[in-house]
């Protein structure tokens, strides 16, 4: 295994000097060097096929000792210098102080391609940032970060990827719903893989502590290595970097809406600088379309981050951001130029991302007809919200509904998706009476056939993602030493929006078992 190692972050800017593994503040230091800890008995359960390619590791070399060492953390690769970055957060909305990689050690950047990876070890063992937490990953959330990172990905979905899934052999004690009953469990760690981690927080972190100088110094190297279109150093430069993230940071939540996706804790630590989706925890899917539902616990009284609010914390972690940068921009205008352009982007972005799901063009319709289509939205997500309904399944059947049906032949084909057939009752009725004949009208002025609009729905409305209650299936299996459907699944959504007779069986409502199940519907951070 020859791999094309070309660090920078730990070059180009300014580490720790101290060199012992104990729990501080680290100031004036972007990272601190650390040595992973050595498995007891390391076995890579899964990898991921495309991220071998795009790292340009050969099958036969992801099966050596070699590969199994570097991707657990037994050994180090020749000339690395692994290091966990320091970063601070508002998590919930308050400000937490320095947070830091208090599991995740970076072990080294490749450039294959011409492309920058840099890799990182999740539940490698503390670090100076773990306070006062062990460090350590368990088996059940690194499934889920595993399988789901790259579900993501294939989703069409900005995220960080993962490169394997790995048991440690070390038990690790977990009290998964916080509730006084704590057990062990097997350890693991994931190898994840992303141009680069830079969170929002990293920034925080010296704006916190008034050091411009390493602000600018991140900024400068973020630029650089990541944003290389913008050129220079000065206001002009990170008023447009500004943007770009928030641009970014916008686009990767249209996304999570149009999927179903709600990520759980987005503090503005768990917010990349690149706009990929970061940090896999108590993440969910969303089965029947409710925009305020959280799978978090943590979350669960104050549903800080609800489906339905994602968009707006998205802004509220910019404006952090902007505080975080201000230092070195000084420009209230400007950056609030920025800021103002946000809710009228994501206007227009959410309309058209909902007018492709809903399979209607806009290109010339779009000044006439915008109202009309807002309204068409509007009382949809009224519908949906009024019966329990399957978002994906409803999505996916709406594109085999044909101009000329009637409205109850319309119904018959999205009834599936509805989960409690029972609540279909007289006003619920009406109401989609009403929506399919609005609907049906306005599919009648489209130019193109049913057969190309239900093309075109089907490469924006997946017909397979990672629910709930399937993550924990193969969780289920895993504890029990059967990893064979860690694999199915991985399989299964390489290809979430293609038809897969022989995967059927996925393309179905949450079971009933697995309504108000821990792991399915009730997720904790306690990972
Ligand atoms: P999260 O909510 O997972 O994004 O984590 C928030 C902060 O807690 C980050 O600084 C993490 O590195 C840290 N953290 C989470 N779990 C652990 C753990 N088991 N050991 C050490 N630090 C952790
Ligand atoms: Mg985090």
């Amino acid at each position: 295994m020859n791999l094309n190692i070309q660090d920078t972050f730990n070059k180009e800017l300014p580490a720790d000097p101290i060199k012992e593994n104990t729990r501080r503040q680290v100031e004036e230091a972007a990272y601190s060097f650390v040595t992973p800890r050595v498995p007891s008995a390391p076995k890579v359960l899964h990898i991921s096929e495309e991220m071998l390619k795009e790292l340009g590791i050969t099958a036969e070399e992801a099966k050596s000792d070699l590969f199994k060492n570097i991707f657990t953390g037994a050994a180090i690769y020749p000339d690395t210098h692994p290091y966990a970055m320091c970063y601070a957060g508002h998590q919930f909305g308050n400000w937490a102080g320095q947070l830091g990689d208090g599991r995740a050690i970076n072990l080294m950047e490749i450039v294959y391609n011409n492309n920058r990876w840099a890799l990182q070890l999740k539940g490698a063992g503390a670090t100076p940032y773990s306070r006062t937490a062990d460090g350590l990953a368990v088996l059940r959330s690194s499934i889920r970060e595993h399988l789901c990172s790259e579900a993501m990905y294939h989703l069409g979905v900005p995220t960080t990827r993962s490169l394997s899934l790995s048991i440690t052999g070390v038990q690790v004690m977990r009290d998964i719903m916080y509730n006084g009953n704590p057990a062990y469990e097997k350890g693991a760690v994931v190898c994840r893989v992303a141009p680069s981690f830079i969170r929002f927080g990293n920034l925080q972190i010296f704006m916190a502590r008034k050091d411009t100088k390493n602000l600018k110094a991140l900024v400068d190297y973020t630029i650089k290595h990541f944003y290389p279109h913008i050129k220079g150093t000065g206001k002009e430069a990170y008023i447009q970097f500004y943007k770009e993230v928030m641009e970014r940071s916008l686009d990767m939540v249209i996304h999570w809406q149009r999927v179903g996706f709600v990520h759980g804790v987005m503090n503005t630590d768990n917010m990349s600088i690149l706009g990929l989706t970061i940090d896999y925890g108590p993440y969910g899917w969303l089965e029947g379309y409710d925009p305020d539902w959280t799978p978090n616990t943590t979350d669960a009284s104050g549903k800080r981050y609800r489906f339905g609010n994602q968009p707006s914390i998205v802004l509220w972690n910019v404006v952090q951001l902007g505080n975080a940068l201000y230092p070195i921009i000084e420009d209230v205008d400007a950056m609030e130029v920025v800021l103002n352009s946000f809710n009228e982007a994501f206007a227009k972005k959410y309309h058209f991302m909902m007018l492709d799901k809903m399979g209607l063009s806009f290109d010339k319709l779009r000044m006439t007809n915008t109202k009309a289509d807002s309204q068409l939205i509007l009382d949809l997500q009224k519908n949906l919200r009024a019966i329990e309904t399957d978002m994906t399944i409803f999505f996916r059947n709406l594109a085999n509904v044909k101009r000329v049906m009637s409205n109850n032949e319309a119904i018959d084909i999205i009834k599936d998706a509805f989960y409690t057939p029972s609540d279909f009752d007289s006003e619920v009725k009406e109401n989609w009476h009403q929506w399919f004949t609005q609907y049906l009208q306005r599919l009648n002025r489209e130019k193109q056939s049913d057969a190309d609009r239900k093309v075109k729905m089907n490469s924006v409305n997946p017909k397979y993602v990672l629910r709930n209650y399937m993550a924990q299936l193969a969780i289920d299996n895993a504890d029990k030493g059967d990893y064979k459907l860690i694999d199915e699944l991985y399989q299964l959504l390489k290809k979430p929006y293609d038809e897969q007779p022989e995967h059927e069986q996925w393309f179905a409502k949450r079971p009933d078992w697995a309504r108000n199940k821990v792991g399915c519907s009730m997720l904790s951070c306690s990972s």
